[in-house]
């Protein structure tokens, strides 16, 4: 499919604002990629059209049965000025996957792909320098836009990719987060819809994330819907334990996200020979190593801060300090080696930048 592209004159376009003041989605390029979809024709005319509101029918599906899902992946200014992409096609893949799950159409990926890139020829500018940490986040979403009443899976969609300058995750530094972990509320049930990047997920974590930030924590760690026991992963990230001997993430049951910074991590840690163990971990498990001191860091993996240090969790009133709330030397090799991959500063082995 032809991309059609439409531009703003260029006294119509805006300027980024400076690295430090970007903070995290607030700001939004000039242009957008867009692309319908209905029954009889399918997925078609994708048009890079400048940024503006869409007029949705007040019955518009997604807004009443929540057919909704989306991505999230960063465009990195190198420092030869290029603009690199970090496993692009493993996102539009993921999102594949969650539209089957949600009973929405699928995409058509070398279109999307494609459409993606003109919609970063025309932004270009948007991309942050490479000096400061900052980069561009890159928001593809799939919504049903059918009018109609009744539950079922809509006639008709819409597919738009947004992308947003966002400053450095860290801009104080690499900082050790606080985690509560809850057994009050859960995320995910077998058989449901945790693997799918679904808005309704992330509706549904509010509640426990406001009352863990209300006491003082960063994000929620989420433990299984049964059992109450079972590590799962945190807000927006999946996370890794490292004991003395090995190093233990949950694995992909159909409950958490398949992770992309995850999936990158675990194949770092094999190429450096590290033991590692996908399997269900209980949180009384990594209370006890701690207290024996054999557990050495805690980490959660996501593409917003890329690798985040755990520095202490808080679990039915009591706090485990990890690390002596420090940064973990094997969470910052992590964060170092991903992060040069990511801005072009080092050679990517594994195929990963485009
Ligand atoms: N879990 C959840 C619930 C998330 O929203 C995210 C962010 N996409 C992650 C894990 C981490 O996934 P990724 O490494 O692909 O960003």
């Amino acid at each position: 499919m032809e991309i059609k592209t439409q531009t703003l004159p260029p006294s119509q376009r805006r300027t980024r604002p400076d690295d430090q003041q970007l903070g995290f989605g607030r700001i939004f390029t000039d242009h957008m990629l867009v692309m319908p979809f209905d029954a009889k024709r399918g997925w078609h005319d994708p048009e890079v059209r400048p940024y503006a509101p869409f007029s949705l029918d007040p019955a518009a599906m997604v807004l009443h049965y929540g057919q909704a899902i989306f991505e999230g992946l960063k465009a990195y200014r190198g420092r030869d000025d290029g603009i690199y992409l970090f496993r692009p096609l493993a996102n539009l893949e993921r999102m594949n996957r969650s539209a089957v799950r949600m009973c929405m159409p699928t995409l058509p990926v070398d279109t999307v792909f494609a459409g993606l890139k003109a919609l970063l020829k025309v932004d270009g500018d948007w991309v942050p320098s490479a000096d400061h940490g900052a980069s561009l986040y890159i928001r593809p979403t799939m919504v049903a836009t059918e009018a109609g009443l009744g539950v079922r899976p809509a006639q008709e969609y819409l597919f738009y990719v947004i992308l947003s300058p966002v400053g450095a995750y860290y801009p104080e530094g690499f900082n050790p987060v606080k985690i509560y972990v809850t057994d009050k509320y859960v995320r995910a049930v077998p058989g449901g819809v945790g693997e799918a990047k679904t808005a309704g997920n992330y509706a549904a974590s509010i509640m426990a994330a406001v009352e863990a930030q209300q006491a003082g924590y960063t994000q929620v760690l989420w433990l299984d819907a049964k059992e109450r026991r079972l590590v799962e992963e945190v807000g927006t990230m999946n996370i890794f334990f490292v004991f003395k001997d090995r190093i233990v993430t949950p694995p992909l049951s159909g409950t958490i996200l398949p992770g992309i910074t995850r999936d990158s991590v675990l194949r770092l840690l094999a190429d450096w020979d590290l033991p590692v163990e996908e399997r269900s971990i209980a949180i009384d498990e990594v209370f006890a190593a701690n207290e024996r001191g054999e557990l050495q860091e805690v980490f959660g993996t996501g593409t917003a801060a890329v690798i985040s240090p755990v520095g202490s969790l808080h679990y039915r009133g009591q706090d485990c300090q990890i690390n002596q709330g420090k940064i973990g030397e094997l969470a910052l090799k992590l964060f170092n080696e991903l992060t040069a991959i990511q801005y072009g500063r080092k050679a990517d082995p594994y195929g990963w930048v485009i």
